[in-house]
């Protein structure tokens, strides 16, 4: 195995996703590598989440690779995908409103592959969304949008994934909360989770993320820097494919 292969956590190659004949995702191919934050932009309707979703396999997908870590994760049940180490978490800060903070986040430690070292991962989530610790014994429906993302991303850490893919996880949120969860998402990269975001937020995502994709209209038409982020003239071009 060559170094390379060593550092790759995500390979997509050929990735397509369509509806009814009528495609979401063309043939788009993309990597993530170990300790990288890799994001990728688009506007709404552009194909972002049917792409994580056909990654997933909850959506009928095809491609010449999908791989985490070598493990082929084109024929693999959902939930299979999961306890492969690729967390997803959807759009819309989605928890289980009548079940409590706690009991939310023990359902995250299913789709571990060991118990061993759930006790520090759970102590790390409380430090890093302390408001997880405070509302421990509430229903998970009480908290504001911006808990309840904070909750939907620590129980898909509590399955200590080798790659964490989060869909739109600022959509809906008050400008304190997107800060809260952008400034999770670098130290949850620090401690050597692979992220993968999908965001419309465009500027933040190229300022955080190592290498940021464009998608527009099911298709990958850039690759930008956090260099670019200032550049908006850019950022309007990427969007607009103009
Ligand atoms: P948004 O930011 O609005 O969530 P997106 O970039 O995630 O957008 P998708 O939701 O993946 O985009 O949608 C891509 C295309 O696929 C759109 O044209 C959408 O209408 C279509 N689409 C998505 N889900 C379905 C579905 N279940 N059935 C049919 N068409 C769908």
């Amino acid at each position: 195995m060559s170094p390379d292969n060593r550092q790759r956590v995500l390979t997509v190659e050929a990735l397509r996703v369509a509806y009814g004949g009528i495609p979401a995702v063309s043939d788009i191919t993309f990597h993530v590598d170990a300790g990288e934050l890799v994001g990728i932009i688009g506007p709404n309707g552009a194909g972002k989440s049917s792409a994580l979703l056909g990654l997933v396999n909850a959506v009928r997908s095809e491609s010449a690779q999908a791989s985490l870590r070598g493990t082929d994760l084109r024929r693999l049940a959902p939930e299979k995908v999961a306890r492969s180490g690729f967390a997803l978490v959807m759009e819309g800060h989605q928890v289980f409103g009548r079940l409590s903070v706690r009991d939310n986040l023990r359902l995250g430690a299913t789709a571990r592959r060991a118990r061993a070292g759930l006790t520090a991962d759970l102590d790390w989530i409380h430090e890093l969304f302390p408001i997880l610790a405070e509302f421990a014994d509430r229903p998970a429906g009480l908290l504001s949008g911006g808990q309840q993302q904070q909750l939907a991303i620590g129980r898909a850490l509590l399955a200590s994934p080798t790659l964490l893919a989060l869909d739109e996880p600022s959509l809906g949120l008050s400008p304190t909360a997107v800060d809260t969860v952008f400034e999770a998402i670098q130290r949850i990269r620090e401690r050597g989770t692979a992220v993968l975001l999908v965001e419309q937020r465009a500027q933040q995502t190229v300022k955080s993320a190592d290498r940021t994709y464009v998608l527009t209209e099911g298709r990958l038409t850039m690759t930008l820097s956090p260099t670019d982020a200032d550049d908006s003239a850019l950022l309007m071009k990427a969007y607009l494919g103009s």
